[in-house]
């Protein structure tokens, strides 16, 4: 009963009956967000208006409705019904076919109120119910203290909440480190705070994991923001992170393994942006600068995404490199390279009064220990996206 031009506004104003609704009302809404993507995923009117006219061409699934948008993995061009069956289809044969869950387990879904991870807790939760993972799924968000960006994103996870039915557990750096980013940034500035902050989070997610006994963290990683990250860490070369950045799962030698079963799903797919705001610290110009490189790739050939993947994934690392090895902070026993972990250097700084202790190299810090600075560099992957639209 949606208009298909239906401006955001529009859209917005239907969130009324987007969260009390029916799993249907729910495909219906975000459907109309996809409505609204640019070429070349949805057709030009024009063009699907000609197509229809001169009935020659149809949606490439179905054969009987009119295509409305235009896979860019696979170019096809389908209709809205047959892109939901696919699309949820897609996922679910990316969790069998790489056993990311046994039945049994508790999973818990990393939620920041964006657009991936409320798309990641609705397919999840259907898909469960439908192919009967037998999972126990739970909402796990991070309240990083920032106001007017977390605090707002929070209640739609909270109404996730409720509409599917998952529990919701919250940590916040308040509680964990005894700091918010509010804080933090009025002492550090601008220029630092993103690295106390993915830092702070990563830890901070297998902190509440560990608080929901759960066996697997999921995040809404999808196919841009990998090929993102292979492009980053080649850019910084990064060799330890590139090894892993294209792992469905990682962490199996961490406390919580992490899975992404949006690996290879575009971020146009699963655009949903009811939750639009971005974080108000963020300055992260050079992975802003790969995000837009990779934008730029995906217009002119759009497998460029999955192919930077599968580079990624081809890429074999010398045996003579030397790589961190793994062990645990003296002081908090989380898993570090280094005789502390990064964030127990990050808040021994703060509540020091020396807030850059723990930013770039270690000269004599308190791990001592130079001969690891490579290792300190490539600690474990922090993987938070550029946080405009953050989903861990
Ligand atoms: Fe944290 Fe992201 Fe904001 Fe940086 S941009 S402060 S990492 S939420």
């Amino acid at each position: 009963h949606l208009n298909q031009t239906s401006s955001f506004h529009a859209y917005h104003s239907e969130l009324g009956c987007f969260f009390p609704g029916s799993s249907n009302t729910r495909r219906r809404l975000v459907i109309i967000r996809l409505s609204e993507y640019p070429s070349p995923l949805m057709m030009e009117a024009g063009e699907a208006k000609s197509k229809k006219a001169g009935g020659s061409r149809l949606c490439c699934i179905c054969n009987k409705r009119r295509p409305v948008l235009k896979r860019p993995k696979t170019l096809q061009q389908i209709c809205r019904e047959c892109f939901y069956e696919v699309f949820e289809e897609e996922i679910h044969q990316v969790i069998v076919q790489n056993r990311l869950f046994n039945s049994g387990e508790r999973v818990a879904i990393g939620a920041s109120g964006g657009k991936d991870s409320t798309v990641l807790a609705y397919v999840l939760s259907e898909l469960n119910r439908r192919h009967n993972y037998g999972l126990d799924l739970f909402l796990l968000s991070i309240d990083e203290g920032i106001t007017g960006y977390r605090d707002d994103s929070l209640e739609t996870v909270k109404r996730n909440e409720v509409q599917y039915g998952l529990p919701l557990q919250i940590v916040s750096y308040k509680d964990l480190y005894g700091w918010t980013m509010d804080e933090i940034v009025k002492i550090i500035g601008l220029k630092n705070n993103c690295t106390f902050c993915g830092v702070f989070r990563r830890q901070a997610l297998d902190r509440g994991a560990t608080l929901l006994k759960v066996d697997k963290l999921v995040t809404g990683h999808n196919a841009d923001d990998i090929a993102e990250t292979v492009l980053l860490n080649i850019l910084r070369g990064d060799i330890a992170r590139l090894s892993r950045c294209t792992s469905i799962t990682t962490g199996e030698d961490g406390p919580i393994p992490r899975c992404k079963p949006f690996k290879y799903t575009y971020e146009k797919e699963i655009k949903l942006d009811y939750f639009s705001t971005e974080c108000i610290y963020s300055p992260n110009a050079y992975r802003g600068f790969a995000r837009e490189f990779i934008k730029d790739l995906e217009r002119l050939r759009p497998r460029a995404i999955l192919d930077i993947i599968k580079s990624g994934e081809d890429f074999r690392i010398s045996t003579t490199t030397k790589m961190p090895e793994q062990g645990t902070c003296e002081r908090c026993g989380y898993i570090s390279s280094q005789k502390w972990c990064k964030a127990c250097v990050l808040l021994e700084g703060l509540n020091r009064g020396l807030p850059k202790m723990g930013i770039g190299r270690p000269r004599g810090s308190v791990n001592g220990d130079n001969k690891h600075t490579k290792a300190r560099s490539t600690a474990k992957s922090i993987e938070s996206k550029q946080c405009g639209s953050l989903d861990f």
